[in-house]
């Protein structure tokens, strides 16, 4: 079982992911993590995906579709796998789209996740990380803090917080969101594999309307 997660930015893609890992032993591939962690080398490439994170726009095809087809073909992904961040635009899907065929995969469940654009703004202003296992939090809620304040409750080190979490660069990439990759929703919906999930609401609740639809489909 394969499955994409499409959302705007602070939709909760990485927190569901998890909840996805946890209940079908999916591999998580989540193209903003692999380029979070490409941008540590010291290389002209790691300062060009460095800028465009910074600024909130999109890597180029290029970079992306080269990770995405050396990642799908692990070992770890032939259970399945939740493609968290990617395709992001249509040139994308349809790169993704041969790649399926050349290896004789299925794209799976495609889940769009709505969500206000001011309650994704608020989001992005608690959001924390672990550097270490990369579990998200967030200290403006309270059914998402970590137990003790700025710490990984599982790893025990300190949270960071990511370049991209500040107004600017939110805004930027819901405009990104907006016009390059809300589009995929039309073009998924035609393959009819598409299921829009409400993400105005609490999380397990929005976790239960996935499992509902993968368990009665
Ligand atoms: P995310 O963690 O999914 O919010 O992604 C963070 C940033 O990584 C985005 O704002 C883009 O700069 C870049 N990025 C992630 N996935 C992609 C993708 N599929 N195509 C292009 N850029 C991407």
């Amino acid at each position: 079982m394969n499955i994409i997660l499409i959302a705007p930015p602070a939709a909760g893609k990485g927190t569901e992911s998890e909840k996805l890992i946890k209940d079908y032993a999916l591999a998580h591939i989540s193209t903003g993590d692999l380029l979070r962690k490409a941008i540590n080398d010291n290389t002209p490439l790691a300062r060009e995906i460095n800028n465009c994170i910074e600024k909130g726009e999109l890597v180029s095809d290029d970079i992306i579709l080269k990770l995405i087809e050396n990642r799908i073909l692990e070992d770890d992904c032939k259970r399945g796998y939740i493609l968290d961040g990617f395709p992001r635009t249509i040139a994308q899907a349809e790169k993704y789209d041969e790649m399926l065929e050349k290896n004789n995969l299925s794209a799976g469940y495609v889940f769009v996740i709505d969500i206000e654009k001011e309650l994704a703004k608020s989001r992005i202003v608690g959001r924390r990380s672990c550097p270490k296992c990369g579990r998200v939090y967030n200290v403006s809620f309270e059914d998402s803090m970590p137990k003790v304040e700025n710490t990984c409750d599982d790893c025990k080190v300190e949270l960071i917080r990511r370049k991209d979490d500040n107004e600017e660069s939110f805004e930027k990439r819901f405009e990104v969101y907006l016009n390059e990759t809300a589009p995929l929703i039309d073009y998924y919906e035609k393959k009819n594999i598409l299921y829009h999930i409400n993400g105005n609401i609490d999380k397990e609740e929005r976790h239960k309307q996935i499992k509902d639809i993968i368990e009665n489909s």
